[in-house]
Parts: C-alpha cells; structure tokens; sequence
C-alpha cells in the first residue's frame, strides 16, 4: 500500500471519531460492503442527529405549470415529453389545492413548475402574495434555482433582485433541486438547464437574503463514481460557506418516459450506498432524507438504518415523478407505521424541523 494512502482500518477509525473524510476517502467507499457502510453511516448520524427521531412533514407539491423551454432529456414532465397534455394552473386552482391541504392539517406548500416561456418575474410574485394573502399560515417552500435564474432572464433582473423580490413578496425557502452539479452530464442531460455555476449563484444570493434551502442529488445519469463525489463536494462547500441546507436528499434518475430511457435504472444497493456515503461526507449537513417516492416504501425504511433520519413530505398531488410511471403514494399514517417498524420514533416537523407532534 502506498503510504499516502489511508488504510480501511484508519478510515473507519476517522469515521466512528467524527472526522472529516476527503473527497478520495469518499470515493473509496463505495468498494465497501452494503452492512460496514450502513453501520459506519448509522453512527455519523448518531453524532450528527442523535436519538431516534425521524420526522416527516405534511405537504403538497403543487406543479402549477409542465410547460417547459428547457426540455432537459432527464425529464419526463414537461409538455413535450411523451407529448403530454399542457398544464397552466389558474390562481382558483391553486388556492384550492392550498385549502385542501390545510384543511388536512399540512403546513407547506412546494409550488414548482416548468421554465414557462410566458411567466416572468411578476407571475411568479402575484402567485406567492395570492398564496400568502389567503393563507398567511402556510410555509413556502417554493421553486427551484432553475425557476430563480429563468425569472432573472425573463425580466432582466440579477439573481440577486430577484430573490430579494421573491423574498418580500413572501416566499420562506427554496428548495436547491439541484439534479447532478457536475457540468458534463448537466451538458447532456439540461444543456438548457442553469449550469453548476448559477446554481452556486443562486444559493449565495439565498444565503446573502437569509433564506434557507436544501439540495437533492440526481445520480444514475451515467456519471462516474468521482462525479458522484464531485457533486457531494459542492454540497458540502456550499454549506461550509453558508449554513442554508437544511437537508440532502438523494434520488436515482428514473429513465422510463424521458431521452434518456436507454439508461439501465440504479438499483437498491446502489441507493443505500448513496445515502450512507453522503451521510458521512456530509458532516456539516444535519438532516438526510431518504427518498420514498422514488425509491419505494421499503428501501426507504431500510435508508433509516443507513444514515437517514428523515421522511420528507406527503406530497400530496407529486407530478414530476409521477410523469416516469413511478407511482409510489403515501399518507400520513403509513408514514408513521413504516417509521415505527423501523424501530424509530414519527415525529411531525415543520418546514424549519421543529417538532409538531409526536407519535
Ligand atoms: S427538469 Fe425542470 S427545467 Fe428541465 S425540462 Fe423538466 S421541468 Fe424543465
């Protein structure tokens, strides 16, 4: 063995000790066993988040529009995929799908949508005050970095105007939805999509406004292992810089019904081993979700012992996964029952992971 090189031992030790593993370390455990990594996870989540919380939020995604210029080939939601039906949410339609999920005692409210060639600035602001107005109580955890940088070019405003504007106008976070941050599957896959560098943008310009936000991982898009890692990475500086994320959720690509279907799908182990290396990669972000609606129910149950302390929403009404054929729902209930069987404790969060109520 080289003697620049860390030994499985060491890095174990490094890891049960609560150091900080490098991007090399990263890489190298994806040779390692599903169980080891899974433990060695579970234990960095003990230090970072300890106890047996898992907690889950009572939400609803609301796609208010699949009319997309983008056309990323990675999706399968918007209009021009599979030549689906155009979807153009009036303000009624909206505020009703809010009522709703405030009469079942859900608390936020994720409006996201496609890059309308129509929508500027201004839609998006008269959305959020019609939001806002009505429902002063509801969280807005609403659109994404892509939406921020569309709204910028469409009204010739800076990212930074236009998260201030959005900001005043009543929006509470944005989610980081950031696919996969390494610009050669981003030229494949979104080259109309907004590059790893605005996405850094926009999450400065939060960060700078005092907004929080979360980031995702899209992964299984034919990346290289030291892609996946090189994605983590940004994750991590960003929050080094900045503090904003309040949770990492990783997904697998689904391929069905999107440009890119001749790509096979990640499979399960590929999944748990996300989960645990982010978990022990990022040791600066506290909350990892494990991803039930595209991974199923019982692979995400299994995340918890792996590194996850986290359900995410209920989604009521989810339609970008739903566009690849993946159907997975949930309700609350089963959410606290698959919880329990994992032996944790369901717990309601709200937006900000303060604990409603527990179970
Ligand atoms: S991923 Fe987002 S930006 Fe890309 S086509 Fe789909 S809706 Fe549009």
């Amino acid at each position: 063995m080289n003697k620049n090189t860390i030994s499985n031992q060491e890095l174990e030790s490094k890891i049960l000790s609560g150091e900080r593993i490098d991007s090399t370390e990263a890489r190298h455990l994806f040779g390692w066993d599903i169980l080891t990594l899974g433990r060695l996870a579970d234990e960095r989540r003990e230090q970072i988040r300890p106890g047996n919380e898992v907690g889950f939020i009572l939400d609803r995604i609301i796609n208010f529009t699949n009319r997309c210029e983008a056309e990323c080939r990675f999706c399968a939601f918007h209009s021009k995929a599979g030549q689906r039906e155009v979807v153009e949410l009036g303000k009624e339609e909206i505020l009703g799908k809010v009522a709703e999920l405030v009469r079942n005692g859900g608390t936020q409210v994720m409006l996201q949508g496609g890059l309308h060639p129509d929508y500027n600035l201004a839609t998006y602001v008269q959305l959020i005050r019609s939001v806002k107005h009505a429902f002063p109580q509801v969280y807005l955890h609403s659109f994404s970095p892509a939406e921020a940088v569309h709204m910028a070019a469409k009204s010739g405003r800076t990212i930074d105007q236009v998260i201030a504007i959005l900001k005043d106008a009543g929006l509470d976070s944005m989610p980081g939805a950031s696919d996969l941050l390494v610009d050669r599957i981003r030229s494949k896959a979104s080259p109309n999509k907004l590059t790893t560098e605005q996405w850094r943008e926009v999450m400065d310009a939060l960060h700078r406004h005092g907004l929080k936000s979360s980031a995702t991982m899209t992964y299984g898009m034919g990346e290289t292992l030291e892609e996946r890692i090189e994605h983590l990475g940004v994750v991590r500086d960003i929050q080094d810089k900045s503090g904003i994320i309040r949770a990492f959720i990783p997904w697998s690509f689904s391929p069905s019904m999107t440009e890119m279907d001749d790509i096979p799908p990640a499979t399960g182990v590929d999944y748990l081993k996300i989960v645990a290396i982010a978990r022990i990669f990022l040791d600066n972000v506290v909350h990892i979700q494990a991803g039930w609606l595209t991974e199923g129910m019982k692979l995400a149950q299994v995340a918890l012992a792996m590194g996850a302390n986290d359900m995410g929403g209920v989604l009521m009404e989810e339609q970008v996964v739903r566009a690849t054929g993946v159907e997975t729902r949930t309700n609350r209930d089963e959410l606290i029952d698959l919880i329990r069987n994992a032996g944790k404790v369901p717990v309601q969060r709200d937006s900000e992971y303060k604990v409603i109520r527990g179970f």
